[in-house]
């Protein structure tokens, strides 16, 4: 048995069919999902954890691939580099789960990890290159 964390993007179309179900029903795999959300142009963002046999972990991708699903190996880790960060505020407005917002007293930037989806949005609008991902 291994362990895949994985980034679904469903296009509007097929935002509300039920695919994640098919994982388990037809692939025989266990999966958490660790976040999700429906950004504003309708397409739904899903952050999950795939866990089953490798075989049927790559036919379920293929599977969801076929169906119009974009799937990315999600990244370890966002980390904002603060001594680069100038606080402009440029990614709380690409980030759709707000895990990055601009605190309104200090007018600095704050990361909440726990909302974070790693689904990388936010990474290349940084005009200083504090953003960065760690594979
Ligand atoms: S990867 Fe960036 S844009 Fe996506 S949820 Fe995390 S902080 Fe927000
Ligand atoms: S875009 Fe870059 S510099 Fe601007 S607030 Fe975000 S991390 Fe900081």
């Amino acid at each position: 048995m291994i362990k895949r964390k994985l980034v679904l993007s469903f296009p509007e179309n097929i935002v509300t069919k039920p695919i994640t179900y098919k994982l388990v029903k037809e692939f025989n795999l266990e999966f958490n999902i660790l976040r999700a959300e429906i950004t504003p142009n309708m397409e739904g963002k899903m952050l999950i954890e795939l866990r089953g046999d490798k075989a049927q972990i790559d036919q379920a991708i293929e599977y969801l691939t076929d169906t119009g699903v974009s799937v990315q190996e999600a990244a370890k880790d966002i980390i904002i580099d603060k001594n680069q960060c100038v606080d402009c505020g440029i990614c709380t407005s690409l980030c759709i789960t707000q895990a990055l917002t601009l605190d309104h007293k200090s007018f600095k930037l704050k990361f909440n990890k726990d909302e974070c989806i790693l689904c990388e949005l936010c990474l290349d609008c940084c005009p200083v290159s504090a953003i960065k991902v760690h594979i």
